[in-house]
């Protein structure tokens, strides 16, 4: 059965989270040093000429972060 409370907590966290992970972006597109919330350490900016891409990520790949141009 679903908790509807439950439920709430939950929608809360990951809309926090995606704000979170929104500032972080900006940060590090600003050049600002940011960490890796999971494994603290820091991270870069990666583009991938050849395919268009351009990800925000650790070293350990905890974070992979894919931007929208
Ligand atoms: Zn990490």
């Amino acid at each position: 059965m679903l908790d509807i409370s439950q439920l709430q907590t939950l929608q809360k966290r990951s809309a926090k989270s995606y704000h979170q992970q929104k500032k972080l972006i900006a940060n590090v597109l600003k050049g600002q040093k940011e960490c890796c919330p999971h494994c603290e350490k820091p991270l870069s900016i990666n583009v991938d000429y050849d395919q268009g891409i351009t990800k925000i990520r650790c070293k350990a790949a905890c974070t992979d972060i894919e931007l929208e141009h």
